[in-house]
């Protein structure tokens, strides 16, 4: 038998996993990814098709990548989401498929997503206020969340985990709630620092201004020290966040800190834009575009090994090294 193909990068970090923001389009317009008019949205004829997906995800898995997650923009919104989830379910050496939503259209996708082979769910959640959510995402209706977290549990896409990005002045007194959530539910709330993607223009009347919003994860900590909370293994292995567990509770709270701890060193990422280009970090700009290469039907291994090649140790935020090619929606988080 063949010995199993593995992506190295130049700092001997294996390639294990693929985030596919699957378009740039979403329902809704929260304050620090998108700002609420006059986005310049990707050309549709470039976003890839469930083919073109299913191309670059099987030639991926040839070289060694195990699990995909779906993003955007909102993955839900794609009308061949089911389609798109049991096709790279269907690729034999995919060994995990997930997808991160901010859960408005859970309701009624939850249940066919597991059964096209979708394992699990991240949604985002940043705050338990109705008025405040609909504020932060500038339309979001809090009820929906709520059904399509209970949707997605009754489905089976379990463990759920909440991302909350936390900004200072906005939720960050919500912390201990949300940390709350954990004690009666198996769910893993996960606190995410503010990152400087695309989100410098002012949010609107009644936002904090640039320079208040970042709270770095000390803080966080800090903001959550009544609960004694106690450090344990991550539910779902070796990914960037650092969790705890409020003793006796039946989920975690998870911290990730790509500023103030980043964990670079141990990054096993690709992403893929939702217009073809594989992207190596997250957070400093550079990619290799496969658009051109799929549509003319070429071999793609070895523009994947020069994305691999390009993947930097890490990112360069602390020198001010912003990435200002794409915004949050476009790379998928
Ligand atoms: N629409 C989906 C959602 O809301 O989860 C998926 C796309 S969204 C870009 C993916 C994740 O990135 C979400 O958890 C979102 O909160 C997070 N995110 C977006 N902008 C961010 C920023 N500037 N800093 C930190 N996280 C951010």
């Amino acid at each position: 038998m063949a010995a199993p193909m593995t992506l190295i990068d130049r700092f001997g970090r294996s390639i294990t996993y693929l985030r596919i923001s699957i378009t740039d389009l979403c329902n809704l317009r929260c304050v620090y990814c998108l700002p609420e008019k006059g986005i310049q949205w990707q050309a549709r004829e470039n976003e890839l098709s469930a083919d073109e997906i299913i191309r670059v995800t099987a030639a991926l898995a040839c070289a060694g990548v195990r699990r995909v997650r779906l993003t955007g923009g909102e993955p839900l919104i794609r009308p061949d989401i089911v389609e798109i989830v049991r096709r790279i379910a269907d690729i034999p050496a995919i060994e995990e498929v997930s997808l991160t939503t901010n859960g408005m259209l859970l309701e009624r996708l939850a249940r066919p997503l597991a059964e096209a082979g979708l394992r699990r769910v991240n949604i985002s959640l940043d705050t338990l206020d109705a008025g405040k959510f609909r504020r932060i995402t500038r339309g979001g209706e809090i009820g929906r969340e709520w059904r399509g977290i209970a949707a997605a549990e009754r489905a089976g896409l379990t463990p759920i985990k909440l991302n909350t990005v936390v900004v200072n002045g906005l939720n960050a007194d919500e912390l201990p709630a949300l940390a709350r959530l954990t004690v009666e539910n198996p769910w893993h709330v996960r606190f995410i620092e503010l990152m400087p993607v695309g989100n410098a223009h002012a949010w609107g009347v009644g936002f904090p201004a640039r320079e208040d919003r970042y709270l770095p994860v000390q803080e966080m900590l800090t903001r959550l020290s009544r609960f004694d909370i106690e450090p344990v293994a991550s539910p779902t292995g070796n990914g960037p966040a650092r969790t705890f567990r409020i003793p006796g509770a039946l989920g975690t709270v998870g911290f990730i800190s790509p500023l103030g701890e980043h964990f670079c060193q141990n990054c096993n990422r690709l992403r893929l834009t939702a217009d073809g280009c594989l992207r190596p970090c997250l957070l400093m700009d550079g990619e290799t575009n496969l658009r051109a290469a799929l549509r003319a039907g070429e071999p793609l291994p070895q523009l994947i090994q020069q994305a691999v090649d390009a993947k930097p140790l890490g990112h360069e935020l602390f020198l001010q090294h912003y990435p200002e090619s794409r915004r949050m929606a476009q790379i998928g988080g």
